[in-house]
């Protein structure tokens, strides 16, 4: 099962839409958020893949939206069930704030886009 979320800074007004999560037909993928530093945008990355790398520039230097060094405020809602989860992403995402790739402040925040396939 997959989706999508979108992503916006509320501090420098940063907005990415429809960050593809989760797997479709293909049992080998399954995308999730991550921030990729050479982009400085929030991508969506393969971590099935044997090395996850940002679907945009092909750089290893990505981060996943479940790692503690992009956390800021804890949220209290999550955004997606615990059973559409990879092994491979830690922690889900929620409605509290993480790391911004622009501003590289805690102002980012997802919401679900909708949009599920599976
Ligand atoms: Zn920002
Ligand atoms: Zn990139």
């Amino acid at each position: 099962m997959g989706g999508a979320v979108d992503a916006q800074c509320e501090i420098c007004g940063y907005e990415r839409r429809s960050v593809t999560v989760g797997c479709g037909f293909d049992p080998n993928h399954f995308w999730w958020p991550a921030l990729c530093r050479v982009c400085r945008e929030v991508v969506a990355v393969d971590v099935r893949a044997a090395a996850g790398v940002c679907e945009q520039c092909g750089s290893s230097d990505v981060v996943l939206y479940s790692d503690a060094s992009l956390r800021g405020e804890p949220g209290k809602r999550r955004l997606f069930p615990e059973w559409t989860l990879d092994a491979a992403v830690a922690a889900d995402l929620d409605d509290g704030s993480y790391l911004c790739p622009v501003c590289e402040k805690l102002g980012l925040r997802f919401g679900d886009a909708g949009l599920l396939w599976d």
